[in-house]
């Protein structure tokens, strides 16, 4: 199935031979262009997934092992880091474009985490961060080239939940697209011609 038309990106363009991209200090052309920025800066919001995450601080050994659990429907985990630091995470709210951390989000998150443990509220407050994730209509990645750029504009996004833990197979997928201009088998169900409607690649916000 054809992709439905591109729209450029504000902060890319993409023509037939080639595409274009524009940072916020400079602008480059160059035969194939690859989107990977999430969802920061000027690129298309497929689907922003807000995550907080809170750090605490305590005595070495407070707790020697991550611990994940669910919640009331919630799921939340405690991963300790060798210098005493414990990250509690994550929230999971659509909300658009919204990275503002809530009085909401960390007291469920403090009060999921101290069900499976107890003891973490007597530990040292020390950060808390709210981050968007990559997601999609289906929370697959998006690899692969965009229809109708003559594979001039490819696509490595969307990786929602698990980017860190795609990396490496993604950084081989679309190395291996670079060099032979095929697309490997194991991403051939995460092109974006999966979503079959309009999948608006500079319109959304
Ligand atoms: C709270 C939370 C917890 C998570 N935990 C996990 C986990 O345990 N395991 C896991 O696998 N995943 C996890 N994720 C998901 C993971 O962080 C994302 O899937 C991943 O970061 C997406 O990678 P990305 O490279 O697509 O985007 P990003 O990580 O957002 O990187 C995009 C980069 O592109 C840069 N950029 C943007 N615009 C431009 C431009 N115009 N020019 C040049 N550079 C640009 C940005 O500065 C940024 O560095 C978590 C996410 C959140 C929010």
């Amino acid at each position: 199935m054809a992709s439905p038309p591109v729209t450029p990106a504000p902060g890319t363009q993409s023509q037939s031979t080639n595409t274009a991209t524009r940072s916020e200090h400079d602008r480059s052309r160059a035969p194939r262009s690859v989107l990977s920025c999430g969802q920061t800066g000027s690129c298309p919001k497929f689907g922003p997934v807000k995550g907080q995450v809170l750090r605490l601080r305590g005595p070495g050994g407070f707790l020697n092992r991550s611990v994940r659990g669910v919640v009331r429907g919630s799921s939340v985990y405690l991963v300790p880091r060798a210098d005493g630091e414990l990250v509690v995470g994550a929230t999971q709210e659509e909300l658009g474009v919204d990275t503002r951390v809530t009085a909401g989000g960390l007291w469920e998150l403090l009060r999921d985490a101290q069900t499976l443990v107890p003891g973490i509220t007597e530990l040292e407050f020390t950060e808390a961060v709210a981050r968007l994730r990559p997601g999609t209509p289906d929370n697959g990645p998006i690899l692969g080239p965009v229809d109708g750029t003559d594979g001039g504009l490819i696509l490595a996004t969307g990786h929602f939940r698990n980017g860190v833990l795609l990396t490496p197979i993604t950084a081989d997928v679309i190395v291996s697209y670079l060099v032979d201009g095929k697309l490997p088998e194991v991403a051939a169900h995460f092109t974006m011609e999966r979503f079959g409607g309009p999948m608006n690649v500079g319109g959304a916000s």
